[in-house]
């Protein structure tokens, strides 16, 4: 039921933004989540799913693939270049490039498998000491370094602070995308996402709105 919700306020928020209908992807943060609530959402025919921790991932989705076709994987948590390769092998887009060391250890795997996961660059746009993210005064630099290591960056990730309007973080996001000719943006989460989408969102990360609220870890 809130699969079908959620799907409807985004077309809704597409449509309010002069959006082309399916602009913009919804992603389903599964982390943490009860095996049933997940295994309905893949039911109702669901197939993209967002988790934050490699191993856990690692754990819960081959059985899931192997189930339910066309499954496709985006890793939303900070990545430690120790659990690069397991990554790459598992999913389909890494939304958490933050670091040189991690785009160096990603492209010498993409090298190796002559494959990438498509990647987003995160950026922390509110310059928080304990979040993950190049600051956005140097996200123009780490996205030419990027491109120079031939590594797929589609596009730019952010996670607004807790305790602000989210808007002039996602307006911020979208404009170091334009700059950088780079269309992905993934922003917005259960509390702010029709915000994401009128400011150009084209993938949205939405847990607990979907899934009802996370145990503590
Ligand atoms: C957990 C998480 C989400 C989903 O958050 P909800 O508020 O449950 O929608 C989105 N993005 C990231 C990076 C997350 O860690």
């Amino acid at each position: 039921m809130a699969l079908a919700e959620i799907t409807t306020r985004i077309a809704a928020a597409e449509q309010a933004a002069g959006r082309a209908a399916g602009s913009v992807t919804l992603i389903a943060v599964s982390k943490v989540q009860p095996g049933p609530r997940v295994q309905a959402v893949l039911d109702q025919g669901h197939r993209v799913f967002g988790e934050n921790y490699v191993q856990e991932a690692a754990f819960k989705w081959p059985a899931w693939r192997a189930k339910y076709p066309g499954v496709k994987l985006h890793m939303i948590g900070p990545l430690q270049t120790n659990k690069a390769k397991v990554a790459v092998d598992l999913f389909d887009a890494i939304h958490t490039v933050d670091r040189p060391s991690v785009a160096e250890r990603l492209a010498r795997l993409a090298d190796a498998r002559g494959a990438s996961p498509d990647l987003f660059i995160q950026v922390n746009t509110g310059e928080e000491a304990q979040k993950a993210g190049i600051l956005p005064g140097q996200a123009d630099d780490f996205i030419a370094a990027c491109r120079g290591m031939f590594l797929p960056v589609v596009g730019l990730m952010c996670i607004p602070p807790e305790d602000e309007d989210a808007a002039p973080h996602f307006r911020m996001l979208a404009e170091i995308a334009a700059r950088n000719g780079l269309s992905g943006l993934s922003m917005g989460m259960s509390a702010d996402f029709e915000t994401a989408i009128a400011h150009g969102a084209t993938h949205i990360r939405v847990g607990s709105a979907i899934f009802g609220d996370r145990a503590p870890r």
